[in-house]
């Protein structure tokens, strides 16, 4: 059952569509994440859901209910932004309790929710400090009791932790995900971080030019890209380029520019002869010592990023962009020689044949 339902959801700026007509269905008790570069509509669809802008087409359902023109304390929703700053005047009790006070709850039942919000964002003893005596990650869990007290069908977050350091970002994380299992209820989360949104949604709702480029989990949007756009945007993706010769039922065989012949995914179905773009993840490829049949390449050079080793090669099938090819860093390593030329292989299934002729 969607708890949250857009059809046709549009909005232009003058003669700009900042988000063109939009079906998006989202599921009870989901975390979905709209995600994409800046400028590609995440923060408009939010708004338009939260009732902060008015569209200019389509509707908006919340629980079969239609609330396009509702107000936003009409919907049935909680809200938490990056800047969306705690009232400075109110103590932190005060400031979770604003919800429930808007709503009439009764003050006994007001001070035991808001201690066992506190509670639940590991925060039971401050209700009493302002908000200025917290820090921001404690602000941060003081925003998200304040949006969750009332259980609201639907929670929209926008960039909540774009504010955050890294190390406290990634506790926040964990933290948000232990809430929403906690307390079961809809998620709908923006943000522009990539690695974010893999590793906090149950779906992606990958948004670019006003439109959903691909919407599904994060692994079908990692490992099964029907564009460019989404291939690149994921993460590094190697691109051979060539064209269909066979395929049917999700497989087939792609001729590279060198004329060899690779078995390639198909995530959906191509005409024979289309010019595609194979996309390979760096740490989907293995590098062979000896070079031999099928995809040989030439170390160009080599560098640690880490927990990885990043391997750029030359192969005559690539043109002149380097080949990127990771694999896990370890001491028991050689440092490889420049020059030196290598196999390439992989798992058919890792390598995905998307068309090469399309923008979005
Ligand atoms: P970001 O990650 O930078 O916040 P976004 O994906 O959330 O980006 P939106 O804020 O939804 O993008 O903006 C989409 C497009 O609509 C942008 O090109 C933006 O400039 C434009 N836009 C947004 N609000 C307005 C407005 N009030 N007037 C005119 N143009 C607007």
């Amino acid at each position: 059952m969607s708890t949250l339902e857009t059809q046709g959801l549009g909005k232009v700026y003058g003669d700009f569509v900042a988000l063109a007509p939009t079906d998006l269905k989202v599921e009870k008790g989901e975390f979905l994440t709209l995600l994409g570069p800046s400028g590609s509509g995440k923060t408009t669809l939010l708004s338009l859901i939260a009732g902060l802008a008015e569209a200019d087409s389509g509707r908006i359902l919340m629980n079969d209910r239609d609330v396009t023109h509702a107000a936003p304390y009409q919907r049935d929703i909680g809200m938490m932004f990056q800047n969306y700053a705690l009232f400075p005047h109110m103590t932190i009790a005060e400031n979770i309790a604003f919800p429930l006070k808007m709503r009439g709850t009764p003050a006994a039942e007001i001070k035991r929710l808001v201690q066992e919000a506190l509670d639940m964002v590991r925060l039971p003893h401050i209700a009493d400090r302002f908000p200025k005596e917290l820090s921001g990650g404690q602000q941060q869990r003081v925003a998200l009791a304040r949006c969750t007290i009332y259980r609201p069908s639907v929670i929209l977050m926008d960039e909540p932790l774009g504010a955050l350091d890294k190390k406290l970002r990634d506790q926040m994380q964990f933290e948000i995900l232990r809430i929403h299992k906690e307390i079961g209820g809809t998620i709908v989360y923006v943000t522009h971080d990539q690695e974010e949104a893999m590793t906090m949604s149950d779906r992606i709702c990958l948004m670019n030019g006003g439109r959903i480029a691909q919407l599904g989990s994060p692994a079908d949007l990692y490992f099964r890209p029907q564009s460019l756009f989404v291939a690149d945007f994921l993460g590094e993706a190697n691109l051979l380029e060539g064209r269909l010769v066979s395929g049917a039922d999700g497989e087939g065989v792609v001729r590279l520019g060198d004329a060899s012949e690779i078995r390639v995914t198909l995530p959906r179905p191509l005409d024979h002869g289309a010019a595609v773009k194979v996309m390979l993840r760096p740490q989907n490829i293995r590098l062979e010592d000896t070079p031999g049949e099928g995809l040989n390449a030439r170390l160009r050079s080599w560098s640690v990023t880490g927990a990885s080793t990043k391997f750029f090669l030359d192969a005559p099938a690539l043109g002149s962009e380097p080949l990127i090819a990771t694999r896990a860093t370890a001491m028991s390593h050689d440092a490889p020689e420049p020059g030196r030329d290598y196999r390439l292989s992989f798992d058919p299934r890792d390598a995905v044949a998307i068309p090469a002729d399309e923008a979005a």
